[in-house]
């Protein structure tokens, strides 16, 4: 059918992977192991009759449990390690001198297939990190899979995903980095989520909270604002502050980012200069940021996209209510949980540091380019896939 969403990648289809992630789970020869993102937190309880506060990611670890999930982890840990090294990467630039165009996030898969097919000349400024999904995915398979004594060939990596475009991006060519078939296997969206509880008949009331596994089940609240417009930026400034000068600014010094104007900016100072970022979300807002950057009207150093209205909250694998205000509400959800959290600085997360130090060595290292981050140049835009304007 069509696309009936505020999905951004108006060409796909609205689709139910319910099935595979069944058959994955009824397989003995396989290990299931889901991670969920941050956003879904903020939206899955809504469709379920549960109010935010009773909506905690702990219960959906339990009902994936229940289903018969071997282990549940939290992308939040993937989001802070993608911070590690998209902030070394900014820093790295920043180093080279002058640039003409800012450097472009890169987690959001639409943002990174509507500019490699409108604006294919600026591929290299994306970022070369890629997205907390496949980071996550990556590291599973290539490295913490030998750490649970499962041979990695036996994965079946799943990710729960606010985000339909997700499903396109984990089946890319160059998204097999860990030698074990794709490193993520499977992409279910928010919204298959709840199918999932309803056609397993799980009580959302009843369910307990569960603690997401270990040894990666710790994650920051710099990692929980990413599924807002705005988070990867102020995540990335926090931990970029630090490699910078030695000790953490204060966490919400780079919270002029926050809000849900299409197209904000902001200047802060990092390594004695300033530092000039926007953010845009929605591709329309996008495509007016490019053509400034263009055009020579505006400048920055770091720039962050989401195609979505709002960032990955309002993602059109949420459930499907009035878009724009509920991104909001949910985007003020996830502040509320970075605000509360213990760990607030991506470079702080325990097991990210313990990843550097066990296995990756530093953020950029030869095995962190080989797991962690993506040749955009390695896929072709499919034709039929083009975004073209009429
Ligand atoms: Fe997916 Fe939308 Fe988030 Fe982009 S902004 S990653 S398309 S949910």
């Amino acid at each position: 059918g069509q696309c009936v969403t505020h999905c951004p990648v108006g060409a796909l289809s609205e689709r139910d992977d319910t099935d595979k992630f069944y058959a994955a789970l009824a397989d003995s020869k396989k290990k299931v192991i889901v991670q969920i993102a941050p956003a879904v937190r903020a939206a899955w309880g809504e469709e379920l009759g549960l109010s935010e506060k009773d909506a905690a990611a702990g219960k959906i670890v339990t009902a994936l449990k229940q289903m018969g999930a071997d282990y549940v982890f939290d992308t939040d840990f993937a989001a802070d390690l993608t911070i590690m090294e998209e902030g070394s990467e900014l820093l790295h630039r920043l180093a080279e001198g002058e640039h003409k165009y800012p450097m472009f996030t890169s987690c959001c898969p639409a943002w990174i297939r509507f500019l490699k097919s409108q604006y294919p000349d600026m591929t290299d400024c994306l970022s070369t990190a890629k997205s907390p999904q496949q980071m996550f995915g990556a590291v599973i398979k290539g490295y913490y899979a030998e750490k649970l004594g499962i041979p990695k060939e036996e994965v079946f990596s799943v990710s729960i995903m606010p985000c339909i475009s997700k499903k396109s991006e984990h089946i890319l060519p160059t998204m097999a980095d860990a030698g074990a078939g794709q490193d993520v296997d499977l992409v279910l969206t928010t919204r298959e989520l709840v199918r999932l509880i309803r056609a397993d008949h799980i009580n959302p009331a009843d369910l307990e909270i569960s603690p997401f596994d270990s040894p990666i089940g710790e994650a920051t609240g710099a990692g929980v604002i990413f599924g807002v417009t705005g988070g990867v930026m102020e995540a990335a400034l926090r931990s970029a502050y630090f490699l910078v000068n030695g000790e953490n600014a204060a966490p919400d010094a780079f919270k002029d980012v926050r809000g849900q104007d299409g197209w904000r900016e902001a200047t802060f100072t990092l390594a004695g200069k300033d530092l000039k970022v926007a953010v845009a979300s929605g591709l329309g807002n996008a495509r007016k940021l490019v053509k400034a950057l263009r055009r020579g009207t505006v400048k920055y150093d770091f720039v962050e996209i989401m195609a979505c209205p709002g960032g990955c909250a309002g993602g059109g694998g949420q459930p499907m209510k009035d878009g724009l205000e509920q991104a909001e509400r949910r985007g003020n959800h996830l502040y509320f949980l970075d605000d509360i959290s213990e760990l607030r600085f991506s470079h702080d997360n325990p097991a990210v540091q313990a990843l550097y130090k066990d296995f990756l060595g530093e953020p950029l290292s030869e095995k962190a380019h080989h797991l962690l981050h993506t040749d955009h140049h390695g896929w072709k835009m499919p034709r039929e896939e083009r975004m073209d304007e009429k």
